[in-house]
């Protein structure tokens, strides 16, 4: 196995659009790591990108955030505006793992391995937030809620990887909040989460929202039906009731030993209630 540190995106990409055999991105290492112990990838060349500066910066862009993709939890965790600006996306980013992991955990790591559960991405997802990609052809810019395709299988071409994320500008009271379920405290996998994002005008009238919904289907959902239900409203019991049956009709969830699909369905709509009136708090006072 070769590993490689590149400190260019051109550097990175070539190395990874000329590898014969499985190549892979490094990043935190958290998830890869772990499936080369158990062989379930064994990748001949291994690319780390974080001493690719583009990676690792968060800066502001065109009224929003620019998120390097190799940018850990815990960097977002101490950066105050941004937390101010998006806490459910910087409260999803520190559900992952443990203060140990949040320490090598990335945003694009948690996008790039594929997995319906990943906590980061239904939040930027409901965030709006778009990736940009560099590969072979240069730079290309995809909506979050567009790479994943399902489970393990992404949209990135070859040589491609993710470079960061941008959050657009927020209009004066917005704000977004996350929320999951997990059959204990901490270190374990979503059962579901939900990030819910949206604007009010002075009267407290939902003017904008978004959903993302993780865990209940084969990959992370913009659920466009669910933010449907709640624009044009201020969240009253009505339009609570509605947004739950819009989430719960999305749901296609599998059926394991950390919850049924009956309850994942159930829990789906919950968290989403929970998870909208919590922005709409927030965005009362932003
Ligand atoms: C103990 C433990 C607890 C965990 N708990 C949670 C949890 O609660 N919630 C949760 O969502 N996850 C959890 N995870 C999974 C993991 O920590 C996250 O998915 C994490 O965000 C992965 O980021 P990483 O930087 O470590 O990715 P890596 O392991 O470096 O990479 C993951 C995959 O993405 C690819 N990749 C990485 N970055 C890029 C990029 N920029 N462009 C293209 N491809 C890329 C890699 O090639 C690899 O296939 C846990 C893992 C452990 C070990």
């Amino acid at each position: 196995m070769r590993y490689e540190a590149p400190e260019s995106l051109e550097g990175a990409v070539a190395l990874l659009a000329g590898a014969n055999g499985d190549a892979r991105v490094l990043a935190g290492g958290t998830d890869l790591l772990v499936q080369m112990r158990v062989d379930i990838v064994e990748p001949e060349l291994i690319v780390d990108i974080k001493k690719i500066a583009q990676t690792r910066t968060i800066t502001e862009d065109k009224g929003g955030w620019r998120i390097g993709a190799a940018v850990t939890g815990a960097e977002l965790k101490e950066h105050p505006r941004l937390k101010k600006v998006w806490p459910g996306v910087v409260e999803a980013a520190n559900l992952i793992g443990s203060t140990q992991v949040q320490g090598r955990a990335t945003l694009g790591g948690n996008l790039c391995n594929g997995s319906p559960a990943a906590d980061s991405v239904p939040a930027l997802i409901a965030g709006g937030a778009v990736a940009t990609l560099a590969g072979p052809q240069g730079l290309r810019d995809l909506p979050v809620e567009d790479v994943m395709l399902g489970p393990r299988k992404l949209a990135l071409r070859k040589g491609e990887i993710v470079v960061s994320f941008w959050l657009p500008p927020r209009p004066p009271r917005s704000s977004d909040a996350y929320l999951r379920f997990i059959p204990r405290t901490e270190m374990d996998i979503a059962v579901v989460g939900v990030g819910v994002s949206l604007a009010i005008d002075e009267t407290g009238t939902i003017t904008a929202a978004r959903v993302g919904l993780g865990a209940v289907a084969p990959r992370v959902l913009l659920v466009r039906e669910a933010a449907a239900a709640i624009v044009g409203t201020r969240l009253d019991r009505a339009a609570q009731d509605q947004l739950e049956a819009a989430v719960r009709a999305v749901c296609a969830p599998i059926d394991d030993k950390r919850g049924t699909v009956e309850f994942r369905i159930q829990v789906a709509g919950v968290l989403a209630r929970r998870a909208a009136l919590i922005a709409l708090d927030r965005a009362r006072t932003n």
